[in-house]
């Protein structure tokens, strides 16, 4: 059945490119970067199996920046960081961030914590940097 073949081929090159790289990437990106490769791939076909790998725990979701859906190839517990001015989305420390909030939460509501994910935001270095060269009144003409 060459026409599942080619579908599961699909599947796993969606899934590949996700844990291929650490930038959290878009939907969009992942149709974007894979369909030199896949001419027939569809951006439905992307969100399709993104979400199945959501479900299946393959992949994680990190929440929605600048209206655009962030995924995570890197399952295992850690917290995230989201530039909000380049939308840069950062791993940053572990799970540890998350532990002691979810003791507490256990604590005070007499719930069974299981996971959590912390994700903070602001300005990243790069920006920050970006921002105290760049003299106010200047940034008409980007020069980055
Ligand atoms: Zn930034
Ligand atoms: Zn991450």
């Amino acid at each position: 059945m060459e026409q599942r073949q080619n579908y599961s081929k699909k599947r796993e090159a969606i899934l590949k490119a996700i844990r291929s790289t650490t930038t959290h990437p878009t939907a969009e990106w992942v149709y974007q970067t894979l369909k030199p490769q896949h001419p027939d791939l569809s951006l439905g076909t992307v969100y399709r199996n993104i979400a199945r790998f959501k479900e299946n725990g393959q992949i994680i979701s990190v929440g929605v920046v600048n209206g655009q859906e962030r995924f995570d190839g890197n399952v295992k517990p850690h917290s995230h960081f989201i530039c909000s001015v380049c939308g840069r989305v950062f791993d940053v420390g572990g799970d540890y961030l998350g532990r002691e909030a979810a003791e507490r939460i256990a604590d005070r509501y007499r719930f069974q914590v299981n996971s959590s994910e912390v994700v903070f935001r602001g300005i990243c270095a790069e920006c920050l940097n970006r921002q105290s060269e760049t003299p106010v009144g200047e940034n008409h003409g980007r020069n980055f």
